[in-house]
């Protein structure tokens, strides 16, 4: 399988989890698998809460403005990344993370916004910047383990300034770097906590063990810890994309944000022909803080996915 088809299946492997999952979100354990007990029987993207069949949310939605901002930019520019999603938050999204919305909207400059808002909350290791790693990934990735790390960590830092987060974020995109490779991102795992900041490798280094579930977890799966390693357990206890987001589904809670994690990973490894066609043709990602009315769909997405694999000028 090529790096095209991985990076493919990494971007828009998200992008269906997030839209398979956004149904389900804070609904308990096993409501999906209840109701699509088969796999592959068809008719999971179903569409409700708000959200209509294939509709992609806030996950998606910054995750393609951080990609397009690294395409039109050429390099990392975080005050551009961070103008996009201001005036995405401006623009009325359907639904925004709690600490997102309270950072993007404190009128305070790119560089002390998150920071500023962690200081007076003691709050910001949600799964908020781990939701859009996607296509910077994707995009970071031929420059290696530390630069795509230190990219990772740099835009989590945005919206998120408690460092957990950050890390989580640079784990995800190590993993996802490796098996754009052609590795095996749980085999990476000893390596990457390796690289992990030492004030945080132990917790990451609990939630990504072999034999950790997620009914092990201390917080729920809005918070970054078990959102990762919920993500890494389905990567690991199934053998498919579509087995894999499934199971991310079924843990219930936040479903569209762990189901992008997973999409992200299982979409890294399985490639873009493992994401099952029945899930990608409703799949459309509204746009807000774009030209009014845009809407991304599969081909534009494959294209965004392909550009991005090219990494910085
Ligand atoms: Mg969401």
């Amino acid at each position: 399988m090529d790096r095209t088809s991985r990076a493919a299946g990494t971007v828009i492997g998200s992008a269906v989890g997030d839209a398979l999952g956004a149904p389900f979100e804070f609904g308990p354990a096993g409501v999906f698998g209840g109701r699509f007990p088969v796999a592959g029987a068809g008719g999971e993207m179903c569409g409700g809460g708000g959200w209509d069949p294939g509709e992609a949310t806030d996950d998606t939605q910054m995750a393609v403005h951080v990609a397009e901002s690294l395409l039109e930019r050429g390099r990392l520019d975080l005050p551009d990344i961070y103008d996009r999603f201001r005036r995405w938050a401006a623009a009325d999204p359907k639904d925004i993370g709690l600490q997102t919305e309270a950072v993007l909207g404190s009128g305070l400059p790119w560089d002390l916004a998150a920071e500023t808002h962690f200081a007076t909350s003691g709050r910001a290791a949600g799964n908020g910047s781990l939701m859009r790693a996607a296509p910077s990934a994707v995009h970071f990735a031929r420059a290696g383990r530390a630069a795509t790390m230190d990219a990772a960590r740099r835009i989590a830092a945005l919206t998120h300034g408690d460092r957990a987060a950050w890390e989580g974020t640079a784990i995800l995109h190590e993993l996802i770097r490796v098996a754009l490779d052609g590795g095996d991102p749980v085999a990476a795992l000893p390596d990457t906590l390796a690289a992990v900041h030492p004030d945080h490798r132990a917790r990451y280094a609990t939630v990504l063990a072999d034999g950790w579930h997620p009914d092990d977890a201390t917080e729920n799966n809005g918070a970054v810890w078990p959102c990762l390693g919920s993500a890494v357990w389905a990567l690991r206890t199934t053998g498919s994309y579509e087995d894999a987001v499934r199971a991310a589904i079924d843990l219930g809670g936040d479903t569209d944000t762990v189901a992008a994690v997973t999409g992200a990973l299982a979409g890294a490894v399985y490639g873009i022909d493992a994401v099952p066609h029945r899930w990608t043709a409703p799949l459309h990602v509204p746009l807000p803080g774009s030209v009014p009315g845009r809407v991304l769909r599969l081909p534009e997405l494959l294209d965004l996915a392909r550009r991005l694999t090219d990494g910085p000028r």
